[in-house]
């Protein structure tokens, strides 16, 4: 094939460039440097004056002539500056590489077109590393637009400059002419009413006309988030159509006990909702794969008691899974306080349990005496067996790799139905790409009477404010967080910072009790810490993100957050949902220096301004992309896109997904002659990688 050529034949890169190409780029064959897309494109027919340059010029030509040249500094510190003036203003031209080059090749006083980004140093104009073409008239100019590749120092000091890469992928369609198959078959063509690819990729690089780079671009995102989906989609209907699930099919004496008599509130509508649509999969036969989210505070918990209980009435073992050992302490006590009454038996199973507690518990799961088990990863080693586990849930899903979710799946001969709860809503387009063959349950409703945490950012320099608001809140019988961020890599300068403001906090509140949490304490330290906490034998608690998910202390009322530029908007969300968890009034504090940078004070915004998970969300996907957020990482999605972006995109992703579905309710092995080609490129694309799907 001739995709398959490598890279090094092209003509114009050779051995040598081949392998800067392979180790900076990751392109290895002709058809990776295909794929290889423009960041931007130039308008060539337009040439602006000097005059008109302000801050947010994107790359632009200029039409002028050199007046000087100059060399400052010495060594490796060398570099040349070339004034250059179009008669409108100044600007200067700097090299710090090929200076000799430079000076040989360019004269004063010619006309030159200047080609590059202008920003601002030292209160003058100035564009680094510029290409320079001998001025041509409008006639023999190339016109329209031209691509702009992204390269890196090491590419281009072998001369691989944008302009370089244009001139070899030239080339590389030049060997494809005629030749360039269709990737995607003629009906989803048809439907997503597509360019051929040939005329796409061609036009990627070199567009005949904005309309027509517009088609390429549309075509290339297109078929780019279309595979995803259709992996997705795929996937999905092949295990609907294989597994059957446990049928719990009655709701007896554990539920309606409960319902009944131990049900310490009125559940709220969004609840109820959620727990019949788990209901309805549950008794479907098939097996359930539910995404459940809901914002902090927003009462999962409840959710999934109650769903444990109807396993229970149909003779099922449930376990509940939490990422961090407090997590899963705190849940047994929820679970064990709820449940007292019931005659169920609750166990928790954590890394730190000990081994004869913990013989008894496999045993236990074997005989069927304990139905419902907690724990952390401990949960997942190999030998723990169930007897019949009927339900899974997930909790605060985010952390937990992949591979370990799969893990559970081996628990028991028949997959059990699972539950994911997250409590860090994913913006939709996120959700249908990262989860896209779960079903979704939303609560979008808080307990009654939940007043929304006033959040406000404050600068460091002010503290004594602060410190007379957490007295005050303390004097009317509240409690206080002071969250630190992790400062370093190191785990001991982390905890470093943690003690030097734990100490501080100390000496600030001599009249309170001050406690203190971090990751490194021994399981049964936190739990004393922790329980401290609770009984309000503890003012104030010093901590470090440890307490991010999950932990419920309602009287707590204050969250302070240290150097909360450090944080991301997610995180910061996660952290102010520890406190207003009770009827009353509670309020988050965001400290920061002064001097911020624009996307940090944005943050701030944001988080000033909206207490709402699913508006966080969204914005943080757009300040951060999808490649950097929670979970994506592990997902074995390819999220660093070529060329769709799942903010922007977002229409052309729905389009994608429903002729995804289309095609796969039609053709659902994708067996019709037709879509041979898109098997292929399935298959081509790795996308087999879904099968961890079956889990979550
Ligand atoms: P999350 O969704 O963040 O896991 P939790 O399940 O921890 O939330 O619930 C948060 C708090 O709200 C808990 O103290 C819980 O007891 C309480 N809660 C849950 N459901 C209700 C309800 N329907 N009415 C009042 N309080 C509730
Ligand atoms: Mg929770």
């Amino acid at each position: 094939m001739i995709l398959q050529t490598d890279i090094q034949f092209v003509p114009g890169v050779g051995p040598k460039r081949a392998g800067i190409l392979n180790k900076e780029l990751d392109l290895f064959t002709l058809g990776d440097l295909l794929r290889y897309y423009p960041y931007r494109y130039i308008d060539r027919s337009r040439i602006y004056y000097i005059h008109e340059i302000d801050g947010s010029m994107p790359y632009i030509q200029l039409k002028g002539r050199i007046t000087a040249f100059e060399t400052f500094g010495e060594g490796r510190k060398r570099r040349l500056v070339a004034h250059f003036t179009d008669g409108t203003g100044f600007i200067d031209l700097v090299w710090f590489q090929g200076i000799r080059y430079v000076e040989n090749r360019y004269k004063v006083n010619q006309e030159y077109i200047v080609f590059g980004k202008p920003t601002l140093f030292n209160n003058r104009w100035n564009i680094a590393h510029p290409d320079i073409d001998p001025y041509m008239s409008e006639a023999d100019r190339p016109d329209g637009l031209m691509a702009m590749y992204n390269t890196t120092e090491k590419m281009k000091e072998h001369s691989l400059n944008s302009k370089a890469m244009q001139k070899i992928i030239g080339n590389a369609l030049g060997m494809v002419k005629g030749r360039l198959e269709e990737t995607l078959s003629a009906d989803v063509v048809k439907m997503a009413n597509l360019i051929p690819f040939h005329d796409a990729i061609e036009n990627i690089h070199f567009p005949k006309n904005p309309l027509l780079l517009r088609d390429a671009e549309f075509r290339l995102k297109f078929e780019e988030l279309f595979f995803i989906q259709l992996n997705i989609v795929r996937y999905a209907a092949d295990r609907k159509a294989r597994l059957n699930g446990f049928l719990f099919s009655r709701v007896g004496k554990y539920l309606n006990t409960f319902y009944r008599k131990h049900l310490p509130f009125e559940l709220t509508q969004a609840q109820k909702r959620v727990i019949k649509e788990i209901r309805k999969d549950t008794a479907s036969g098939k097996q359930m794969n539910r995404l459940l989210q809901g914002d902090v505070g927003s009462g999962k918990t409840l959710v999934a008691v109650m769903c444990m209980l109807i396993a229970m009435d149909n003779g099922f073992q449930s376990c509940l899974m939490a990422p961090t050992e407090i997590l899963a302490a705190q849940h047994f006590e929820t679970f064990s306080r709820l449940l007292s009454e019931l005659k169920v038996n609750v166990a928790l199973l954590t890394g730190s349990t000990k081994k004869r507690e913990r013989q008894e518990i496999h045993a236990g799961l074997l005989t069927g005496d304990i139905d419902i088990l907690i724990g952390t990863h401990a949960l997942i080693e190999d030998e723990v067996q169930f007897r019949n586990l009927g339900f899974v849930v997930i909790d605060e899903q985010h952390r937990f790799g992949v591979a370990q979710r799969a893990k559970l799946w081996t628990k028991s001969e028949h997959p059990p139905h699972v539950l994911v709860m997250t409590a860090t809503p994913i913006p939709r387009t996120l959700a249908m790409t990262l989860y896209g063959d779960l079903d979704l349950s939303v609560i979008d409703e808080l307990p009654p009477g939940r007043k929304p945490v006033k959040t406000v950012h404050r600068y460091d320099k002010n503290r004594g404010a602060l410190y007379q608001f957490i007295r005050e809140q303390i004097g009317a019988r509240r409690q206080a967080y002071i969250v630190y961020p992790l400062i370093e890599e190191s785990e001991t300068l982390d905890l470093k910072n943690l003690e030097e403001g734990f100490l501080h906090i100390r000496e600030a509140f001599p009249e309170f009790t001050v406690c203190k949490m971090h990751g490194r304490m021994k399981p049964a330290e936190k739990e004393e810490v922790m329980r401290q906490f609770v009984n309000n034998q503890a003012q104030i608690m010093v901590s470090t993100t440890v307490i991010e998910v999950g932990v419920n202390v309602p009287n707590a009322s204050v969250m302070v957050i240290e150097s909360a530029q450090r944080f991301g908007l997610s995180q910061l969300h996660q952290l102010r949902g520890r406190v207003g968890r009770g009827a009353d009034q509670s309020y988050c504090i965001l400290i920061t220096p002064y001097e911020l940078s624009a996307d940090t004070r944005k943050r701030m915004e944001i988080m000033t301004e909206s207490n709402d998970g699913f508006v966080i969300a969204e914005a943080d996907l757009k300040l951060r992309g999808p490649g950097d957020l929670e979970g994506t990482q592990q997902s074995g999605i390819p999220f660093n896109l070529r060329i769709a972006d799942l903010v922007r995109d977002n229409a052309i992703l729905y389009r994608a997904r429903e002729i995804a579905e289309t095609i796969i309710a039609d053709d659902p092995k994708l067996s019709q002659p037709q879509h041979l080609v898109l098997k292929q490129q399935l298959s081509r694309l790795g996308g087999n990688r879904y099968d961890w799907g079956r889990i979550s």
